[in-house]
């Protein structure tokens, strides 16, 4: 295949679990993907590592002090170097890349993924925190410049996947599956114990710690919801969550005939970034397949929204939209950050969730900075009630 016609990714976030296992994608079709960013945040080991083995056009480590140790690392290697926040803009603004992959966690990641989208390019968005804070403002920035931002979130792209040949039909409602975590059935007695290596133990995923944290808290699929609404332009009534503890049905949209459609597959992150990264197409891999004579049951069930209260507060951010969702996000950022650093109880991060909800300004219709200065204003909160 002709060199041209390779895929240019830019990955954002190229050290974390999203971005090591789009790598491994990467590295499995060669003639289809060029890889021409690559960023990281403090881990300027495998950020070397991964630049020497791809040989991208240009890499950023966040982390200003670990500017000159990347530097010198890559110095005979033509890889240009950059380093801090700012950088990031930098680069996603370049025009030697098609798609970026988003991939940094967090609000971090709002900016460069704008950036991306003003700059006309793909965006495979595995970043969710992006639509929970702004996603009025990331969807409509995307079709004024005609970017598609395809889902890398495995219920979304299972969604994306259900949508495709039913542009002209109505959906009715999705139905997002979430695997429950490691606490599915736990109650508040038992929860308010819990350490942080219980809570980074999930049973289906391997994921990076903040998402693991979300996922123990069902905060990951109160985000979720707020992420569907944005991709899919959906009403608040039209999103419902269930869970699904074997995580094999990945979420499912039901149309207006009652007709419904599902995604499946063995949870691995490796398809839905493949197929964002392939979209149209689907391209053959040798991974595991599921067997269906040995899948003795595929289970669903209501989620305990008395004890994981995440999922009310993300439900009321959903329906009263706003800067709410803003708020929730960066308080929850706070507190899964001191729960990570043993500083506040496992329950106590939905306690800091919903007293930033209470605190901050609502606005109804917040612009970009009204978005930023809401993101600031609530983890200030968040962390003034931490040090108490
Ligand atoms: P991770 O913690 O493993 O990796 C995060 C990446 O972002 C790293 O490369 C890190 O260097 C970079 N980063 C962290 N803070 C940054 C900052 N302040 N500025 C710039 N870069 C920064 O996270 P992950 O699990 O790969 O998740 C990434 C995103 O994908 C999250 O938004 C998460 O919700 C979403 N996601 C992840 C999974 C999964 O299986 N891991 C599944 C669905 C969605
Ligand atoms: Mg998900």
């Amino acid at each position: 295949m002709a060199e041209s016609i390779k895929k240019k990714i830019a990955i954002f976030g190229s050290t974390g679990s999203i971005g090591t296992q789009a790598l491994e994608v990467i590295n499995a079709y060669p003639d289809l993907f060029e890889v021409e960013i690559l960023t990281a945040q403090t881990n300027d080991k495998l950020l070397v590592e991964q630049a020497l083995k791809y040989n991208p056009n240009a890499v950023v480590i966040g982390d200003e002090r670990k500017y000159e140790t990347v530097k010198s690392a890559l110095s005979s290697s033509g890889v240009k170097v950059f380093s801090g926040e700012a950088a990031l803009e930098e680069v996603a603004d370049f025009d030697t890349y098609d798609m970026m992959l988003a991939a940094i966690v967090g609000f971090a990641g709002l900016k460069p993924t704008l950036k991306a989208i003003e700059n006309g390019k793909a965006v495979a968005l595995a970043n969710k925190e992006t639509l929970v804070v702004a996603g009025d403002i990331v969807m409509q920035l995307a079709l004024a410049n005609r970017v598609p931002i395809i889902p890398v979130d495995s219920e979304h792209s299972a969604i994306f996947q259900c949508l495709v040949g039913e542009t002209r039909n109505k959906i009715e409602k999705i139905i997002l599956t979430a695997s429950g975590g490691p606490f599915l059935g736990k109650k508040p007695n038992f929860l308010v114990n819990v350490k942080r290596h219980h809570a980074l133990q999930h049973p289906n995923w391997n994921m990076g710690a903040k998402i693991t944290v979300d996922s123990a808290t069902l905060m990951n699929k109160g985000l979720e919801m707020i992420e569907a609404k944005w991709l899919f332009n959906l009403d608040p009534g039209q999103v419902e969550v269930i869970i699904h503890p074997q995580s094999i049905v990945h979420s499912m949209v039901q149309f207006e005939d009652g007709s419904v459609k599902a995604q499946m597959g063995l949870p691995d992150m490796k398809l839905p970034i493949q197929y964002a990264l392939t979209f149209p197409q689907r391209v053959q891999n040798n991974n595991p397949r599921i067997n269906f004579r040995k899948l003795d049951t595929l289970h669903f069930e209501e989620p305990d929204i008395k004890t994981f209260r995440n999922l009310s507060l993300a439900t009321l951010a959903l329906e009263k939209g706003g800067n709410l969702p803003c708020i929730l996000n960066a308080a929850n950022e706070i507190a899964v950050w001191a729960f990570l650093n043993n500083r506040i109880g496992f329950l106590d991060i939905t306690a800091v969730v919903e007293k930033a909800m209470q605190k901050i300004n609502y606005i109804e219709k917040p612009n970009l900075a009204d978005y930023f200065e809401s993101d600031g204003e609530a983890r200030n909160f968040a962390a003034s009630l931490i040090k108490m």
